[in-house]
């Protein structure tokens, strides 16, 4: 809900709750200290999804930003743009997060330096085991499992099965609802939070 995540605690709740498509772009800003302009669309919407305000958002970006640039630069080019994706510029739209339909058949990431998309269905399977295999995310049996979703096409299948793979017992507990897992990414940073809760 509201105010959950903040500019404090977004390193731990990426690490802990975040799917694989948002712990890459969390992981490219950390890198980089900045990310094009899909990611910052992705990344962000998804961050005031997930409760993150415009204050927090502000305060995050531009810890990473002014690693590289000056605050006068970070305000100038890219403050704007984060009110913007909260509705407080331009017209005032009110942008509705992406879910994983849209992130799948978007535009895949050109470069080394865009860490938008789709892990699941944007990485070649070499890059993808490497990266379940540094992220240590689950056991070999779960690896397996997860890149065969992912050589079937079933991307979305994969990305549950890595939410299962690091939520163990998830299913039956009371209180989580998978439902959106693999469908969205906020669902499956929601149903992350209200299994730690
Ligand atoms: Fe992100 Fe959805 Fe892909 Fe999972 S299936 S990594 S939530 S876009």
């Amino acid at each position: 809900g509201e105010g959950t995540l903040t500019a404090a605690n977004v390193d731990d709740m990426a690490a802990r709750s975040m799917p694989l498509c948002m712990k890459q772009l969390h992981r490219g800003l950390q890198r980089d200290h900045k990310l094009k302009h899909q990611g910052r669309l992705q990344y962000g919407l998804f961050l005031k999804g997930a409760g993150m305000t415009l204050e927090e958002h502000t305060l995050y970006f531009q810890r990473e930003f002014t690693r590289i640039m000056t605050g006068e630069q970070f305000n100038k080019q890219y403050a704007y743009s984060i009110r913007h994706t909260h509705g407080k510029e331009g017209k005032r739209a009110s942008y509705t997060p992406y879910n994983c339909t849209r992130i799948i058949l978007g535009n895949p990431p050109q470069s080394g330096a865009e860490h938008h998309g789709c892990p699941f269905r944007h990485y070649d399977d070499a890059s993808l085991s490497a990266l379940l295999g540094q992220l240590k995310i689950g056991n070999t049996v779960d690896r397996d499992a997860i890149m065969a979703h992912k050589r079937d096409g079933n991307f979305q299948l994969a990305c549950s099965r890595h939410f299962e793979a690091v939520h163990p017992g998830a299913i039956a507990l009371e209180g989580v609802s998978l439902d959106g897992v693999g469908n969205h990414p906020n669902a499956w940073f929601s149903a992350s939070v209200s299994y730690y809760n």
